[in-house]
């Protein structure tokens, strides 16, 4: 079975602009998000941002989406960690919205107590909104007809819950947050596997954002991932997202977002999409 990734959103945590921030660099995006669209339908939904209504309207302009049947948003969803741009919009999914069934939610371990143990996350799993799966493991397990997850352990500040990447059906890769790329030993092996990477960008400086230490929040810099991953580039498509409203990448017309083409890797921008299983 064939698919279409769509990139829901292409910001840090905050989103651009963020509040209290003026307008950020380049034009407004939203909060980080992936979802894939299954042939037949079957919606896939990595991360519920911050953002979440608007960007699961733009699903309507995908084709296989007005196929379904299922009066669910969408049928399944992942999530990389517990830090506030990557789960929060599951308020959307509680008894105030219409959601018909349980939404199957793939989950490690971790993530899994986090969202039993507070609320109103707790509500949501008692209320039979969403039905939560952890024995995820370290394997690849099928959630519907072609569509096979990975969660890909990766390090991050752990303070609530551990942190993976997203690999759906090991032909793309999904890793939001990390903090360094030197802290993940697998970190190669990963991405030469995936043929379409979207990889943490949160900041092309440490200077990025006057009075406050970034090393207290700590991502790789535009230029690591450059220089790490620029053998990588030919056979794959290597995408910069998380962007930080400070990021100058975050404007295409700036030399930093210049430079990040000529290396072979591209910016990622809101909605764009990804034939997946077509080789
Ligand atoms: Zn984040
Ligand atoms: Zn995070």
């Amino acid at each position: 079975m064939t698919g279409t990734l769509i990139v829901l959103g292409t910001a840090q945590d905050g989103g651009i602009p963020q509040l209290g921030s003026g307008p950020g660099t380049g034009a407004p995006r939203l909060v980080s998000s992936i979802a894939v669209v299954m042939d037949d339908g079957t919606t896939l939904l990595a991360d519920v941002s911050p953002d979440v209504k608007a960007q699961l309207a733009k699903l309507n302009q995908v084709a296989a989406y007005q196929k379904r049947k299922a009066r669910n948003a969408v049928d399944h969803i992942t999530l990389t960690h517990a830090h506030m741009g990557h789960y929060t919009g599951l308020v959307q999914f509680g008894p105030e919205a219409h959601n018909a069934a349980a939404l199957p939610t793939w989950v490690t371990a971790s993530m899994a107590t986090y969202l039993r143990d507070n609320q109103p996350w707790a509500a949501l799993i008692e209320g039979g909104h969403l039905d939560i799966n952890s024995d995820t493991g370290l394997g690849g397990f099928p959630i519907a007809p072609g569509l096979m997850l990975r969660l890909v352990p990766v390090p991050h500040r752990a303070e609530f819950t551990d942190t993976v990447g997203i690999s759906v059906n090991n032909e793309a890769l999904f890793i939001p947050d990390i903090d360094s790329w030197e802290a993940w030993p697998g970190a190669e092996e990963e991405v030469a596997r995936h043929r379409i990477c979207l990889l943490d960008a949160s900041y092309s400086s440490l200077e990025e954002i006057p009075g406050r230490d970034l090393t207290d929040i700590p991502h790789p810099l535009v230029s690591d991932t450059l220089a790490r991953f620029g053998h990588l580039t030919n056979e794959r498509r290597l995408i910069l997202t998380h962007i930080n409203h400070s990021n100058p990448i975050a404007d295409p017309q700036s030399k930093a977002a210049a430079q990040v083409r000529e290396s072979g890797f591209e910016v990622a921008e809101d909605f764009m999409s990804f034939p997946l299983g077509r080789d």
